[in-house]
């Protein structure tokens, strides 16, 4: 197969960059060739952008009409929900079952915002003298967006959706392991941006290198507003660049979260969401519940059990309905993954389970690992502190509730926490003290559009999600009526 065009100012056209293979990490064969987007693909999106976001056919579209585009584009997504679960999962292994949810979540995604714009308000505030003072919401004109490649159909929607229902052009960066899923979501939106003879230019979807065409589209001058998801160092490199330029940017980052075992749990539940909340996605999810506290009294007995349920995970590729971990996206990623836990083992870790990549024929060729416990390391070991992003899961004992906290913020993230516990009081009260943007309560990765998310710490700046989702893809602007008849007294005659 090969896919040699890219969307650049609302043309599907062969990138003028290098080509970029793209494997199936089931299996390590290429199933396409991309050719990157270059530095003038760069500069001829952004420019054109620019231009859209200007045309009055889109700047004077009312919000209705905007949200209806968004439904346009979510029924083309759920109308092609096999053919995108199938692609991403070629593209990133992952299993078809999520991949499926993923699409389907893209789409709740537009509709979603679709329905957040058209009850979107604009204020009248309390006078306060003779005038009326509004406060309306404007686009910010052209918005850099930069997706990684780990969930890549619903982060791409998630920034795509609100930043135009803002009412802004879009130049969206994909993962360079992953950039298939985002050409196919930038195929739907062109054709509904065509139907609506609205201007194409408002999207582009340039894959490449991030430090080159990632790097340029967030300098250039054009871009007002930086949207990202991915590690916590491109983050920051990302954060000085917007800094450069005073514009606004959003960081949703890594993670290391705290899955949290209270003595009280019910432990049917508890293991079920321990399990689901590190080695599903094979751990490569920003808020993978990768460092577990139990109480030091059950910490034996619910280790040991859950050993034996994860040695029992079925281990498979993502086109297989029974597989519940699949390959890692790469090759070069699961050779990170088990790097880190030949650095647990010198650092003095019990291999529990798992610690290779699997045996036998049918994984020779694959980005396989199996899911691993670790345990017998201090929470200041590398590997309780550093995201891992694969299936490894580092188990800690706690002694009490001050000593439980004090190890689980002991960290530079802050994106999620798991609590298993029967004792309402005592959630309501650790989860307040828990430095993190998401806590579950007797549940596990669970998402909802409805509700915002966003990391505290080195995890990220700003949320997305959440009713005013939009509002962070626009600028606030104040107006004052004047309602007086008399000139103002101060260079009155
Ligand atoms: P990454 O290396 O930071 O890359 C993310 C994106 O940024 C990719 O498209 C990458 O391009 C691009 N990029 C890299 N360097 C850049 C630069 N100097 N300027 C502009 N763009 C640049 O992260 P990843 O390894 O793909 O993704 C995994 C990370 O994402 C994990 O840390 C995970 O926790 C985080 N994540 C966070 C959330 C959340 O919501 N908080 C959700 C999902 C994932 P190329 O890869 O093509 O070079």
């Amino acid at each position: 197969m090969l896919a040699d065009e890219v969307l650049v100012a609302g043309q599907w056209r062969q990138g003028r960059g290098a080509p970029i293979k793209t494997i199936d990490p089931a299996t390590g064969q290429v199933i396409a060739t991309v050719h990157a987007a270059s530095l003038d693909d760069v500069e001829e999106a952004v420019t054109a952008a620019a231009h859209a976001a200007h045309d009055p056919a889109w700047r004077e579209l009312p919000a209705h009409l905007r949200a209806r585009l968004l439904h346009r584009i979510a029924d083309f997504v759920e109308r092609d929900a096999d053919r995108l679960s199938a692609l991403q999962t070629a593209d990133t292994g992952k299993c078809r079952t999520e991949t499926r949810a993923l699409v389907l979540s893209a789409a709740g995604t537009f509709r979603y915002t679709a329905a957040a714009l058209e009850t979107a308000e604009d204020a009248i505030t309390p006078s306060r003298g003779p005038y009326v003072t509004m406060s309306v919401h404007e686009p910010i004109g052209v918005v850099g967006a930069i997706t990684p490649w780990n969930s890549p159909i619903a982060s791409d929607a998630q920034k795509l959706a609100p930043a135009l229902a803002a009412g802004n052009a879009v130049v969206l960066k994909p993962a360079e392991w992953t950039p298939l899923v985002a050409l196919a979501l930038g195929r739907l939106v062109h054709q509904a941006l065509t139907e609506a003879a609205l201007p194409t230019a408002l999207l582009s979807v340039l894959p490449g290198r991030g430090s080159v065409i990632g790097d340029a589209i967030v300098r250039h001058p054009a871009v007002g507003k930086i949207t990202f998801t991915g590690g916590t160092n491109t983050g920051r490199t990302l954060a000085h660049a917007a800094a450069d330029k005073l514009i606004p940017v959003s960081l949703e980052l890594g993670g290391k979260s705290p899955t949290i075992v209270f003595d009280d749990a019910d432990l049917e539940q508890a293991l079920a969401g321990v399990m689901y909340g590190v080695f599903s996605s094979s751990g490569q999810s920003c808020i993978a519940g990768s460092r577990l506290f139990v109480a030091r009294s059950r910490y034996e007995e619910f280790v040991g059990e859950l050993v034996a349920r994860t040695e029992k995970l079925r281990v498979g590729p993502g086109t297989d309905p029974d597989t519940q971990v699949a390959p890692l996206v790469h090759h070069k990623h699961r050779d990170s993954v088990a790097a880190y836990v030949d650095l647990a083992r010198e650092e003095g870790a019990t291999v529990r389970c798992g610690g290779a990549a699997p045996e036998g024929d049918s994984y020779r060729d694959g980005a396989y690992y199996l899911p691993t416990v670790l345990d017998g390391l201090p929470n200041s070991a590398r590997v309780c502190q550093e995201e891992i992003f694969g299936p490894v899961l580092v188990a800690l004992p706690f002694d009490d509730e001050d000593d439980l906290v004090a190890q689980a913020n002991d960290s530079v993230y802050g994106l999620a926490c798991g609590l298993w516990t029967r004792d309402h009081a005592k959630a309501w009260r650790v989860a307040r003290r828990i430095d993190a943007g998401t806590v579950w309560i007797n549940t596990y990765k669970q998402f909802s559009i409805s509700t915002p998310f966003g990391g505290l710490k080195d995890s990220g700046i700003g949320t997305e999600k959440g009713r005013d989702l939009i509002r962070g893809y626009q600028r606030q602007k104040s107006l004052y009526w004047g309602t007086g008849t008399a000139p103002l007294p101060w260079a009155a005659n």
